[in-house]
């Protein structure tokens, strides 16, 4: 039987060096976290070869004495907490005293410092956690910390380190996130002797996010502001045009401190839902603040993630904040051949990605001749005419007080016994009339809506729309003209509609009089058996049928034009996509927008002077009439201004 032994302080420190210093942009982001809380206002960062040679951090911080050197390299030494109670109140960004304890097991450390009241200052060096006596030394107040070959002495993570252009993008990460958290701080950060950034203190980041991520993104932020009971939340988002493959450009800070949270990713997701591409991720550069009470950050070794104590308040206030930024900002997609120029990718992480792909995808749009002339530039985009539509009572699922319950309604499953349609207009459902679109591409009625919304004024003058080459319509405007995609612009309102009476639990469904057996694969059955709460909200009522036969009683008024079986087919591919099992919440809006597509009119489809009027009287009535819920955008507009310039007019 092997004995038990206390392990030596080396090897507890080269454990907890294996938790802490993974890489060298990891050593960089202690020193620059103890720079900050030593009180520094200036920083200067110098790395070589990405930090894998050398990383040196110099501040102009309180600086230690010169007596507490060793102890400073000491594991569980720290000046940041006392007793475990501080842990509830930590304000600095450290307090587990084991970070240069691990950095010195593994490197080759220096440390010169001077607090204000010493004379001179002392250096102290230690070579893989063995440490020199400290001797005296000249230099200025604070503290200068220098790594030297990280990993030295740990051959299985040197293997692990990449080429220096790899480390250097980490290390500029870590770096970023500091500034970015402290933007009174100045900070410098140079390179193989080369000067990178020089980041002088900013009242705001906005500032700041221009010299890491170009003016382009900078320019299209969006701020926002709010507060509750004592957490506020502040900062930038991005316009919905910049995007990211991936949540890297999603910054939130904590008390100062770059967090990662899976719950606030979620509700900034959920805020730009229906305003950008599906799988696309938002950008943002929020912080929040709230007394330290209120949260551990004792929780993960490099404190990224952290508990929060009512973490579901803090998903409200987020998720509520932006969508109400959000409906009092015009959105619509912009694009001018001059922007797109300069729109290449920001992050490294998908180079197809962002703003330039929805200009091409315009310019695709509005055909080749166009995007070829170089001379004529896409005109930027003016304030829509017609003042955004505003519901006259809140849109559930937008209820902006209570966002997490309105969603947990919808998981909960709002099922309603579907024996025949709820509303009152439900018997003429096939009848053609002022609101209706069409009963050959579906059968939608916006009656009930029309009686609760009248269409805003003005309207007449907008109906002599042209349609071309059944795809677009072209409406002259007050302030110029509009080309619409009419398949987006149908889906986006009927999306909206459908979404509405869902939720309300009144989706109209056709119950079949000889209900339709559909022969499906095994997993198919089970996964849509599985969903039968969730699919009854949507209007589709199934039963098992033996075997893997799935029997479908009733389905959606407004799929008429599909068969029973096209319906759930296209049910199952959705339920089985994305190879996980989604969310409750994210499936309903999946199926709502596969309801809203099929419904819609398609692109191709020829529109009679009724339908194209039916369709534009009710573009009002969508909250968001500029963007698909796949987030493409649902028209263009031009103003006469744009085409008197084009022809040389003016
Ligand atoms: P922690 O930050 O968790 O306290 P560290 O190992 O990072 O632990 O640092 C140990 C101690 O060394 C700190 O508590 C602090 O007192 C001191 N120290 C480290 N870096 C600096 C610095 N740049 N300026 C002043 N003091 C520092
Ligand atoms: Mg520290």
């Amino acid at each position: 039987m092997p004995r038990i032994q206390q392990l030596t302080p080396s090897v507890v420190n080269k454990i907890a060096a294996g938790e802490v210093i993974e890489r060298p942009a990891s050593v960089l982001k202690e020193l620059l976290e103890n720079s900050v809380d030593a009180g520094a206002t200036r920083i200067d960062v110098s790395l070589e070869k990405g930090g894998s040679e050398v990383i040196r951090v110099a501040d102009n911080g309180c600086g230690i004495v010169a007596d507490e050197l060793p102890l400073a390299i000491a594991s569980h030494a720290t000046s940041k907490i006392r007793s475990a109670d501080d842990l509830f109140s930590v304000r600095t960004l450290g307090f587990r005293g084991e970070a240069l304890a691990s950095i010195a097991e593994v490197s080759r450390l220096v440390i010169r410092s001077r607090t204000a009241e010493a004379d001179s200052g002392a250096e102290l060096e230690v070579v893989g956690g063995v440490a020199n006596p400290a001797a005296p030394i000249g230099c200025p107040i604070g503290t200068t910390i220098e790594v030297r070959n990280l990993f030295f002495n740990t051959p299985v993570r040197h293997k692990f380190m990449r080429s220096a252009q790899t480390e250097m993008g980490h290390s500029v990460e870590a770096l970023t996130r500091l500034a970015l958290a402290h933007p009174q701080v100045h900070f410098t950060l140079s390179h193989n002797g080369r000067m990178m950034h020089d980041l002088p203190p900013v009242p705001s980041i906005r500032g700041r996010i221009a010299a890491f991520f170009g003016d382009e993104l900078a320019n299209d932020l969006i701020e926002v502001h709010s507060s509750n009971d004592g957490v506020s939340l502040s900062g930038f988002v991005a316009n919905p045009m910049h995007s990211r493959a991936t949540a890297r450009m999603q910054y939130l800070f904590l008390n100062g401190r770059a967090i990662r949270d899976r719950a606030l990713q979620h509700a900034l997701g959920e805020a730009y839902r229906g305003l950008m591409l599906t799988g696309r991720q938002p950008i943002c550069f929020l912080r929040l603040e709230m007394p330290a009470e209120l949260v551990d950050v004792n929780v993960h070794p490099t404190k990224q993630e952290v508990r929060f104590q009512d973490s579901g308040r803090l998903y409200s206030l987020l998720l509520g904040t932006l969508r109400t930024k959000f409906l009092s900002t015009d959105l619509q997609a912009r694009g001018s051949a001059s922007s797109a120029a300069g729109m290449g990718p920001i992050g490294t992480d998908d180079a197809s990605a962002g703003p330039s792909e929805l200009v091409n995808w315009a310019k695709e749009q509005l055909g080749r001749q166009v995007a070829q002339q170089s001379s004529i530039t896409f005109p930027q985009v003016t304030e829509s005419r017609v003042p955004p539509y505003r519901p006259h009572e809140p849109l559930r699922l937008h209820s902006l007080d209570e966002p997490r319950r309105a969603t947990v309604d919808v998981g909960s499953g709002v099922a309603r016994p579907n024996v025949g349609p709820a509303e009152p207009t439900a018997d003429d459902s096939g009848s053609a009339g002022s609101g209706t679109l069409s009963a050959t591409h579906a059968d939608v009625r916006f009656d009930a809506v029309h009686d609760r919304l009248p269409a805003p004024r003005g309207l007449a003058a907008m109906q002599n729309a042209l349609q071309v080459h059944d795809r677009y319509l072209v409406v002259e405007t007050e302030i110029g003209l509009e080309v619409i995609d009419q398949h987006a612009l149908h889906e986006r309102i009927l999306y909206e509609q459908i979404r509405e009476k869902v939720l309300a639990g009144a989706m109209e469904s056709q119950k079949l009089l000889v209900p339709e057996p559909v022969d499906l694969t095994a997993t198919e059955a089970a996964a849509a058996l599985e969903h039968a709460d969730v699919l009854a909200t949507l209007g589709v009522e199934i039963q098992p049928f033996g075997g893997e036969t799935v029997l479908v009683s009733s389905y959606p008024a407004m799929l008429a034009n599909l068969s029973p079986a096209e319906v759930l087919r296209e049910i199952v591919d959705k339920l089985l996509g994305g190879g996980r099992q989604p969310e409750t919440r994210d499936l309903i809006d999946e199926l709502l927008h596969m309801i809203a597509c099929k419904a819609a009119v398609k692109f191709g489809d020829r529109l009679s002077p009724e339908e194209i009027d039916a369709l534009l009287t009710q573009r009002h009535l969508a909250q968001d009439q500029h963007h698909c819920p796949h987030g493409r955008p649902t028209a263009l507009i031009f103003t006469r201004e744009d085409l008197d310039r084009q022809f040389k007019r003016i």
